[in-house]
This record gives structure tokens, C-alpha cells and sequence, in this order.
């Protein structure tokens, strides 16, 4: 069965300055690995659909979807600054909103019979913005976007995140907090920009806050400690993934070693996860990873492992 591959054009509009590390050259990255690693004709490619208003305020307060919309610059060449390193130029807002409206449309896709695993190639990124609060990079927290529908519209009672990016997932953590619908994993280095998480307390929140150099058997025995058996007694219908590769021992953004193996190593647990509990259902939604060429490869391996061969 296909994978879906979720992207559109209008994610590589949004520029937040020359010397920016989240730059749609991004997108091109992994397209262009894709196609060299023989992945390309796995993929069904289907275009992401803007998030809509009803879906944006199941996660989002109403009066910051309003302040977003409201900011967004009309001209060129126009960047409104939100935090220190999150911008919106004109093409921002419809970059947001086709990457949230990706989670959406990927838990659709997925809840359907064509696929059960569908990943989203989109940017801005998601999982920084809370509640209330862009931040990181982020705008609208995707991934929660589509946790939030899958609740809403399909009847799920049991999801399952998972965030291996090298940040805390802040954003999804201030969204899910205290939701036991919702079990949230973030592995994170720390401490670290944003500084949140290694002392947690919702019970629906199981963090791993791991020191500068964390390499991948020390990712995997913590995953192996603290994820896997909790995510087994979960059980969840429906596992999402904040799928962030800026963990790469070649990424500059943090300082991690982890490698490719590693990473289809943890797309691994989480597919036979799903195959046991969630009828192979995974909606897995690109995050971080700024250093082009191991972004690439890492994706690859990512959707080798969604695809599986078993
Ligand atoms: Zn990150």
C-alpha cells in the first residue's frame, strides 16, 4: 500500500530572510533524495489543503488565529517579526495554513482504505507554537491541528505523539497537557533552546531530556526505557509523529549524533506499533532538520520504514 506524501507548493513561499536556517531549499532537499533513493514511486502525492478556521481553533485560541491572520504582510519583501527568529513574509499565512491543513487532510487520508501511512512535507514547522504563541520557527502547531481532527471528525479516543526532533516539543506539550486522550513522547537535548520540558508533570506527558552528544544507542536504550512499554499500555488507535531529523550528528542546529539508522530504527518501533494497536495508522509531519543533505537522506530512511516490507 502507498504511502501519502502531503506537500504543496505554496509551503516554499514562506522566507524568513537570507540567513535564515528554515529555508524552502528544505523541500527540494528531500524531494531531490527521494527520487535518488527509488522512494518516489511509493509515494502517492497529493496536495495539501488549507487548514480551515474550525480546525485551527481546536488547538489554537481564537483571538491569536485572528492576530496571525492580521499580521500577515500584504507586500513583498516585508517580514513582520513574531520572536526573535520567526518571521512571516507574504507568503507565510498560506504556507501555515496549507502544513496544518496537511495534518488534517493526512488523518483523513489515513482513517480511509488507499493508505494507512501518510507523511507531510511541509513547512513552517509546528511543533514550537502553543496554544497562544508563535515561536521557534512556528506558527500553527500541525501536528496537534491533526490530532485535534482525528478526535473531532473520526471518533479517535486514543493518540499516540511521538516528537524526536532535538527540541522539546513545547508547542504540543501547552496544547495536549492534561488531555489523557492524548499520550505525548518528546525526546529532546537539554538543556536546550526551548528550555521546557525536563520537568513535566501532566501525566499524558512522557519526556526524555537528553545531554549534548546523546548518540544513537543512548537514544535507543531511553526510547526503549520509557517510550516503548508506555506506548504499548496505550494502545494507541492512531500514532502521529513530529518527525524533526535536526538531531543528525552533521546537523549544526544542536548537538546530538544521532545517525540515519537511528532514525528508521525509531520509524521501526513506532510502524510495528501501529500495526499492533492502530491498524498500521501513521500520520508523521516534518519538524526540523536544517542541514540539507542529511535532512534528505534521514527523511529517506523515514519513509522506507513507514512504507515497510512486512
Ligand atoms: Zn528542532
Amino acid at each position: 500500500m502507498n504511502l501519502a506524501f502531503i506537500s504543496h507548493e505554496d509551503c516554499r513561499l514562506h522566507q524568513m530572510g537570507a540567513h535564515h536556517v528554515e529555508v524552502p531549499e528544505r523541500l527540494h532537499a528531500i524531494t531531490d533524495r527521494l527520487i535518488a533513493a527509488g522512494l518516489e514511486m511509493l509515494l502517492s502525492h497529493y496536495d495539501a489543503p488549507k487548514a480551515t478556521r474550525e480546525q485551527l481553533v481546536r488547538v489554537h485560541h481564537p483571538s491569536y488565529v485572528d492576530a496571525l491572520f492580521e499580521a500577515a504582510p500584504t507586500a513583498e519583501d516585508v517580514l513582520v517579526w513574531l520572536d526573535g527568529d520567526t518571521a512571516m513574509n507574504q507568503g507565510t499565512l498560506d504556507a501555515a495554513l496549507r502544513a496544518a491543513g496537511a495534518a488534517a487532510y493526512a488523518v483523513d487520508l489515513v482513517m480511509g482504505e488507499r493508505h494507512h501511512a501518510a507523511f507531510c512535507a511541509v513547512r513552517p514547522p509546528g511543533h514550537h507554537a502553543e496554544r497562544q504563541a508563535a515561536m521557534g520557527f512556528c506558527f500553527f502547531n500541525n501536528v496537534a491541528v491533526g490530532a485535534a481532527h482525528a478526535m473531532a471528525e473520526h471518533g479517535i479516543e486514543r493518540i499516540a505523539i511521538v516528537d524526536f526532533d532535538v527540541h522539546h516539543g513545547n508547542g504540543t506539550e501547552d496544547i495536549v497537557a492534561g488531555d489523557e486522550r492524548v499520550l505525548f513522547c518528546s525526546s529532546f537535548q537539554h538543556p536546550f533552546y526551548p528550555g521546557t520540558g525536563a520537568d513535566s508533570q501532566a501525566p499524558n506527558v512522557l519526556n526524555i531530556p537528553l545531554p549534548a552528544r546523546t548518540d544513537g544507542a543512548a537514544f535507543r536504550s531511553a526510547v526503549e526505557m520509557h517510550w516503548l512499554p508506555r506506548l504499548e499500555a496505550f494502545a494507541p488507535q492512531l500514532l502521529m509523529i513530529s518527525a524533526g531529523f535536526d538531531g543528525h550528528a552533521e546537523d549544526d542546529m544542536a548537538h546530538f549524533n544521532l545517525r540515519e539508522p537511528d532514525y528508521a530504527w525509531i520509524t521501526k518501533q513506532l510502524h510495528d506499533l501501529a500495526e499492533r494497536h492502530a491498524g498500521g495508522r501513521i500520520v508523521s509531519c516534518l519538524e526540523g532538520g536544517y542541514n540539507l543533505s542529511a535532512l534528505g537522506r534521514s527523511v529517506a530512511v523515514h519513509l522506507d520504514e513507514l512504507i515497510g516490507h512486512g
